[in-house]
């Protein structure tokens, strides 16, 4: 028996948007059992996204959610993304929240309906790189499994520390004072405990990088999460980022471009 991974990863339109989610279907194709929600931060579902779902043979849902940003910081809407308007504080407005929060909400519709509720879920940034050994690491999860986490945090590795098979403690370096100071590619939950705790979600009342603390609060806690990839010691997954591409403008260019639509 093999539990399916519900992989859940918002998305936004930029530059790099269809090469990353090109790299990462393709190693999705590679796993069996999988679920891959895809979560739009847009008004409408773009063709850009559902072209490339369909050409795909994977399993999928296809969502969209755009989040609402606001210049009023005293707009207390814990809903709407809030830019501070001190000089020192910078933008901060935490993506993926509520794009999250409706796969979080069709999964339990989803599970309500079928009869075999069991599965894994994971929040899967579409440019992070995944090994396909962490998808078998998941399968193992009683309740919520965690791993290492390659260059993440200003570190090459962040990792969960084990003693007799527990977990000890973090060595995070990046706000080492949160509940849990692991970044969301280092964890997987029990699909069917978000049906025992429907009030789980995350939230945007909490400070940039509390977001896998508020989600993991509700169902463990340190002492009860299993250490996966080999007591912690292998990295199975990077928190690679996209570098963000510098275009030229066509209009002064010398000579004629390649037309667009490639
Ligand atoms: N994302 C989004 N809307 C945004 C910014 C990001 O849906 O306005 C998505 C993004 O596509 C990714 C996830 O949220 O799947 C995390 O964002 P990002 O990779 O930019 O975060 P970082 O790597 O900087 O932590
Ligand atoms: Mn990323």
């Amino acid at each position: 028996y093999l539990p399916t991974i519900y992989g859940i990863t918002p998305t936004y339109a930029r530059l790099t948007q269809k090469a990353d989610l090109t790299r990462l279907s393709q190693t999705l194709m590679l796993v069996k059992n999988f679920h891959w929600i895809v979560i739009e931060d847009s008004d409408t579902k773009t063709k850009l996204v559902e072209n490339l779902l369909k050409e795909t043979p994977l399993k999928y849902t296809h969502l969209n959610m755009k989040t609402q940003k606001s210049k009023h910081s005293s707009v207390l809407d814990v809903n709407i993304c809030i830019y501070k308007t001190s000089a020192i504080s910078r933008w901060y407005c935490a993506s993926g929240v509520e794009q999250r929060n409706i796969a979080l909400n069709w999964l339990r519709g989803h599970l309500d309906g079928i009869p075999d509720k069991r599965g894994a879920v994971y929040f899967m940034d579409d440019d992070n790189t995944y090994s396909l050994k962490v998808f078998e690491e998941m399968r193992k999860i009683h309740k919520v499994g965690v791993w290492p986490v390659g260059i993440v945090g200003g570190m090459r590795i962040e990792m969960p520390l084990v003693t007799n098979g527990k977990i000890s403690g973090f060595n995070a370096v990046w706000k080492p004072f949160r509940p849990f100071p692991i970044d969301m590619a280092g964890f997987a939950i029990n699909a069917t405990l978000f049906l025992i705790h429907p009030e789980a979600k995350f939230s945007r009342k909490v400070q940039s990088g509390f977001q896998e603390s508020e989600i993991l609060k509700y169902f463990t806690t340190k002492n009860e999460m299993e250490p996966l990839a080999e007591n912690c010691t292998k990295v199975y997954v990077w928190h690679t980022r996209t570098q963000k591409p510098s275009i030229l403008n066509p209009k002064k260019l010398k000579h004629p471009p390649i037309p667009d639509g490639h």
